[in-house]
């Protein structure tokens, strides 16, 4: 299997509007930061993506992904869900329903703020034809393994993903420790690292690196970065095993 790493940018997007920081300013593409998304890209040709940012449209056109199978939610803030809409132009092409798959408080809020794309199939294909589905355990998708992964963000109880031996955790605060025993023998780890500080909703670098020494995956990546973290100075900083993840970075996995 394949993961590409669409975009690892926090919610503003690295550079931020109106931003003169030196990672802003930099001309170095790993600097350049889309909304925080993946494709998982099966043996068998299937596409599952892995949130629907914002940048989904350029993300799908930098990549040239033809197709689109099925989407994982981990949760419903704008960064991870409002490029919902350019779906439809993967509905167009393949003339599908696309499944969601996400836990209960994020098919809810997809059914009441963007409700419109929750369709049957028929002959009209100029809006999104999506199926909302509640997931609670390991499931089965394409016959691949996907196992949610509770994570907390902040006050609210959101998924994490495991895919074969890929872990998918963004926008962790903290992960349980019933939930480590999921996060076994990985591959690889992608994991929040949102910046140096502390923040209420994120761990931070210091955060970050102690649940990699733990969780022991056999390479680790960091994802949804702000500003605050340039490339190359984080690079330098990072332990054997463990790398600044960047746009459109590809890594195969089993
Ligand atoms: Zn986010
Ligand atoms: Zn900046
Ligand atoms: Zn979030």
């Amino acid at each position: 299997m394949q993961i590409t790493l669409l975009g690892v940018g926090s919610s503003a997007g690295t550079p931020v509007v109106g931003c003169n920081c030196a990672t802003c300013q930099s001309s170095n593409s790993r600097n350049k930061r889309s909304r925080c998304s993946s494709l998982i890209t099966l043996p068998t040709g299937e596409n599952i993506l892995i949130d629907t940012g914002p940048d989904l449209r350029n993300q799908a056109l930098r990549e040239n992904i033809k197709r689109v199978d099925a989407v994982l939610y981990t949760h419903t803030h704008a960064d991870h869900l409002h490029g919902i809409d350019d779906l439809r132009a993967f509905c167009q092409i393949q003339r599908s329903q696309i499944p969601l798959f996400a836990n209960q408080d994020a098919v809810t809020h997809i059914q009441n703020k963007f409700g419109y794309t929750l369709r049957e199939p028929c002959d009209f294909w100029d809006l999104p034809v999506l199926r909302a589905e509640v997931i609670h355990q390991p499931f089965q998708l394409f016959n691949i393994p996907i196992t949610p992964i509770p994570v907390m963000h902040g006050k609210i109880h959101i998924f994490g993903y495991r895919i074969g031996n890929l872990a998918y955790l963004t926008d962790v605060s903290e992960i349980p420790e019933s939930s480590f025993d999921l996060l076994q023998g990985l591959d690889i780890l992608l994991l929040d690292c949102l910046r140096e500080t502390s923040h209420p909703t994120h761990i931070n670098m210091e955060q970050s690196l102690s649940y990699i020494s733990r969780i022991k995956a056999k390479q680790s990546y960091m994802i949804h970065m702000t500003h605050d973290l340039e490339y190359e100075t984080l690079s330098a900083k990072l332990p054997a095993h463990v790398f600044a993840g960047y746009d459109g970075l590809k890594l195969t996995f089993s």
